[in-house]
């Protein structure tokens, strides 16, 4: 079965809800026709309420809490970001990881509670320069989809993303041989821990722009992108998007 690519855009900390507005709006009367891709926005919190999107196109958060109410001070849970109509909640995402340390446990628990509430993680895993330049890839790969999945009973409403961190908003891209690498540890990973996971998007990350993104998503196990800075851009977000509808 082919795969629908996804083409997701992560946001961070930039856009009010009323730039996001209209940067949703221009992109939607850019990309009218489209049938082979699905795109997600993933805008700060504020900005998911009342966002304007039907399918192709969906919605985001970027974190939430495991915790379905209670004394977390600057948290969201998952049921809030029901509410808004968010479909995906990305998890794990390097940043989160690493400027604020989150570990794998509490990612394992976030995704747990995504998934209780119906809603669809995009788990992102992904090695550090270091831990590359160690020949430690795999290993972290392993490692972080074993402890983020773990208690998992299926992947049906997974997204997998991986995310070089090395390539994170650096301008650095991971090359074809790198990512058709990864992706087939990745591929060769879920297989052993959940035999039926074949048709799960993996999405690549890191530094996909419009002059690399026609490469890169023609590297098998690639089923589309998670973007920062260029999903930022109406210009970039829609020609990258419009490459990887061409080309299916
Ligand atoms: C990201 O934030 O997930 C990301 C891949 O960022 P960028 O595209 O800027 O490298």
């Amino acid at each position: 079965m082919k795969i629908k690519p996804i083409i997701a855009g992560n946001w961070k900390m930039h856009k009010s809800p009323s730039e996001g507005k209209t940067f949703i709006s221009s992109i939607k009367n850019l990309l009218l026709d489209l049938k082979h891709v699905s795109v997600i926005f993933a805008p700060p919190f504020t900005g998911l309420f009342d966002m304007d999107v039907m399918p192709p196109f969906y919605s985001a958060a970027q974190n939430c809490h495991w915790e379905e109410k209670g004394a977390f001070t600057g948290e969201i849970s998952v049921s809030m970001i029901q509410d808004c109509g968010a479909e995906y909640v990305i998890l794990g995402h390097s940043e989160r990881r690493h400027v604020f340390s989150e570990s794998d446990n509490w990612i394992n628990k976030k995704v747990k509670a995504v998934l209780a509430g119906e809603l669809k993680p995009i788990l992102c895993i992904g090695e550090t320069l270091d831990q590359r330049n160690a020949m430690e890839t795999d290993l972290v790969l392993k490692s972080q989809l074993e402890l983020g999945l773990s208690g998992v009973n299926s992947l049906e409403n997974i997204v997998i993303a991986y995310e070089p961190v090395w390539a994170i908003g650096t301008g650095v891209t991971a090359d074809k041989n790198q990512v058709e690498s990864a992706h087939a540890t990745v591929r060769n990973i879920l297989n052993e821990l959940f035999p039926k996971s074949e048709n799960i998007h993996v999405l690549y990350g890191g530094s996909v722009n419009p002059g690399n993104a026609e490469e890169l998503i023609q590297v098998p196990g690639v089923n589309g992108f998670l973007i920062g800075g260029a999903s930022l851009d109406v210009e970039s977000f829609t020609s990258i998007t419009q490459i990887v509808e061409n080309i299916q």
